[in-house]
């Protein structure tokens, strides 16, 4: 029921709607970002969220298969017979109490939301499987974006699901080959630029609109529906009750923003009784969220977001040359595309912003996974964050919280193995040299 959908810019003073039919992704009329919005009435959702559960047991079908598409009535923007589906967001809900203790946590309220499960290895594919279904609802026959993370595995593995070509563009320069290898695996056309990643973006935009081609970036609202499901199957792991927190990593800030939106839209269908607190976690070196948040007070405001204090921001940015620092490399970006749309959500939800070290995010990372679910560096911000919240007192050790972790561990192989091999934290764990000696092996033994 693709006509109970619609886009709209989410600056209040502007508003402007259009048509799931177009492919805009940015408001023509004031280029501000666009939401997605439902004429609720003309949806069957079901009365109580617990009713999702019925098809667990009809997971025959390729929709109630997905761990996206089998809440479809809660992102109705598009036909089934458009809908794309690898199998994505068979995630699991882990709780954890080892590392609950790391984080001062009592028993069994730590929960670890694990979407390194995707068939991409990153939870980019919940957005790619309903951004690639709006591409089949157009028409679109060829996609592109630029990046040189998990949105280009992603992409790469939905688009020739669906029969859509794929162009990934790249920067010459910091080039994470570790997740490249997918997107080259999976067949994608990848375009080096003579550049960095911000020339990239503009040529791939020029590109996409010459040549007519669907593109995958960070402004596409399709992708942010599908990521709300993540936190639908985290409400269905706690046997449909909302924790008391979530905690994510911030990047370009797209998870935030549509969980934000997830929570806001359950609350106003009834299907939830509260919303739960966001925290959002940058590393220092790429901290523009928390800057702007907790020194420069910026907020939602209704909408009115005061454009001056980004402007100004980004303009000392650009004139001190900036560049961001991270070994969480999905979360080493300074001008977070979905900004304003994280804002709201850090309203809906009374959110917090923290920022963590390299130090600290690796040795969460080490201790996360020791304790049974390995994940990347930006996965691994998550308790590095909730750690300091703990600290603080801001989460008490009796709250239910559930960490996002974002990403696989073999997407970085190469942070793991040097953290490990070169004793970098205090959770090194390197390999023992032995001799090829019975005795002395014997020994070494622990
Ligand atoms: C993309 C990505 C992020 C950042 O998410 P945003 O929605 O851009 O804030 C974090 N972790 C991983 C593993 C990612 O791939
Ligand atoms: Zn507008």
């Amino acid at each position: 029921m693709a006509e109970a959908a619609f886009q709209k810019c989410i600056n209040p003073d502007c508003g402007a709607q259009f048509d799931c039919g177009q492919a805009i992704f940015k408001c023509p009329a004031c280029g501000e970002l666009l939401d997605i919005r439902y004429d609720w009435d003309k949806i069957e959702v079901p009365g109580k969220l617990s009713e999702f559960a019925g098809r667990w047991g009809t997971r025959d079908n390729r929709l109630d298969f997905s761990g996206v598409w089998r809440f479809r009535e809660l992102l109705n923007f598009c036909e089934d017979r458009h809908k794309v589906s690898i199998g994505e967001g068979q995630t699991i809900l882990q709780q954890n109490n080892a590392v609950g203790e790391y984080v001062d946590m009592e028993a069994g309220r730590l929960h670890l939301q694990y979407e390194g499960l995707n068939p991409s290895g990153s939870f980019k594919d919940n957005g790619m499987t309903a951004a690639f279904s709006h591409a089949k609802m157009v028409g679109a026959n060829a996609s592109a974006c630029a990046s040189t993370g998990n949105t280009s595995a992603s992409m790469a593995l939905y688009a020739h699901s669906c029969g859509v070509k794929c162009t990934v563009f790249i920067g010459s320069g910091r080039i994470a080959f570790g997740k490249l290898s997918q997107a080259m695996d999976y067949g994608a056309q990848t375009i080096q630029i003579l550049g960095d990643f911000d020339d990239c973006m503009r040529q791939v935009q020029d590109v996409c609109t010459q040549l007519g081609l669907y593109l995958l970036n960070s402004l596409n609202p399709f992708r942010l529906e599908g990521q709300k499901t993540i936190m639908y199957r985290i409400i269905e792991g706690l046997g449909w009750e909302v924790p008391d927190w979530i905690v994510v990593p911030g990047g370009n800030l797209g998870n935030s923003s549509a969980f934000g939106k997830a929570f806001f839209e359950l609350k106003q269908l009834g299907l939830i009784d509260r919303i739960p607190r966001m925290a959002i976690i940058n590393a220092t070196g790429a901290n523009t969220l928390t800057d702007l948040v907790n020194n420069k007070k910026l907020s939602w405001n209704e909408g009115k977001v005061d454009q001056r204090i980004i402007d100004d921001y980004y303009a000392d940015l650009t004139a001190r040359n900036y560049s961001p620092h991270t070994c969480a490399s999905a979360i080493e970006i300074s001008r977070p595309v979905n900004l304003k749309k994280c804002l709201r959500a850090i309203d809906i939800c009374d959110g917090v912003v923290r920022a963590v070290t390299d130090e600290e995010i690796v040795d969460a990372k080490a201790i996360i996974g020791k304790h049974g679910l390995g994940c990347e560096p930006a996965s691994a911000a998550t308790i590095a964050g909730l750690r300091h919240l703990r600290e603080e007192g801001v989460i008490g050790g009796d709250q239910h919280v559930a960490c996002v972790l974002t990403g696989h561990l073999l997407k970085d192989p190469d942070r793991t193995v040097n953290y490990h091999k070169d004793k970098q934290g205090q959770f090194s764990n390197p390999p023992v040299e032995a001799p090829n000696d019975l005795e002395e092996i014997l020994k070494l033994i622990r």
